[in-house]
């Protein structure tokens, strides 16, 4: 069903989905046997059948094929995409989910295990005030901003970027503005002293 990479890629789901609608379902989704449906129902209008024994024809075998599907699909796992964090709590690969608020990161041995947290992105630069890694946050608005791992015993947090660079006159670690062209600047030496985050 791949054509090329610019068509539509049907999703694994919806292919599973296909090939047991059609394989379960066959003569529901049959033109004929609608067709015939359509002709028993007007008759049982018309009162010259009953419509116990059509319906009985048409909803017996309808359910068993139903129950048979449920079974089937219910036995199909699909596989989660896997991410490159490991699980503290038992060391496996943790796997992206899709919660209610979008996507998080859960433990594949669930429910043995039953780790799960939010997507981390390290920044790779160490807290100036700790020393713990530092991440990249979303503000309750939805603003990214930066904060320290060690959070809440390290309040650092900042909304420009930390970088590993350090200012060739006091030291200090050097800012990169995410607006402006990610300029970088030291917040001691330059005027943007109210950079850091209140
Ligand atoms: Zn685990
Ligand atoms: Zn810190
Ligand atoms: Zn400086």
């Amino acid at each position: 069903m791949v054509r090329n990479k610019k068509n539509l890629v049907p999703t694994e789901l919806g292919m599973i989905v296909n090939s047991l609608m059609s394989e379960h379902f066959e003569n529901i989704v049959d033109v004929a046997f609608t067709a015939n449906m359509e002709e028993n129902l007007d008759k049982i209008e018309e009162g010259n059948e009953d419509w116990r024994s059509i319906i009985g024809e048409f909803y017996d075998p309808f359910i068993k094929t139903v129950a048979e599907a449920e079974e089937k699909i219910g036995d199909i796992e699909i596989k989660d995409e896997e991410s490159d964090v490991v699980c503290e709590k038992c060391g496996a690969m943790m796997v992206y989910k899709h919660g209610r608020f979008g996507k998080f990161l859960a433990c594949p041995s669930f429910p043995k295990c039953r780790n799960a947290k939010p997507i981390v992105k390290e920044v790779g630069v160490k807290c100036p005030d700790c020393g713990k890694e530092i991440i990249e946050k979303k503000s309750k608005k939805g603003k990214i901003f930066f904060g320290c791992t060690g959070y809440p015993d390290c309040s650092f947090t900042s909304w420009d970027r930390p970088t590993n660079e350090t200012c060739p006159d006091c030291g200090a670690m050097m800012y990169e503005k995410l607006t402006r062209g990610n300029k970088k600047y030291c917040p001691i030496c330059s005027e943007n002293k109210d950079s850091r985050k209140k």
